[in-house]
């Protein structure tokens, strides 16, 4: 699975971070920090919170793509 990050349209809400702690982060300024290398595949025991990150962002930044 991959995750895309379109970080042009990220509004900052944070609801990534709370789903998937270990693969986003907004740093202190409100801006999302990446975690993870978008271009490769998610690591396998962070398949499902990447999942929920995609679900619950509210302008659909985050698109999982199974490859
Ligand atoms: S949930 Fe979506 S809009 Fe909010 S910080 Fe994450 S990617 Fe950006």
């Amino acid at each position: 699975m991959k995750l895309s990050v379109d970080l042009a349209r990220c509004e900052g809400h944070g609801l990534c971070e709370e789903a998937a702690p270990e693969l986003f982060r907004l740093d202190d300024e409100g801006d999302l920090v990446v975690l993870f290398d978008a271009s490769a595949a998610v690591p396998a025991e962070h398949e499902t919170d990447a999942a929920s990150a995609a679900r619950v962002c509210p302008i659909g930044a985050l698109r999982v793509r199974s490859e």
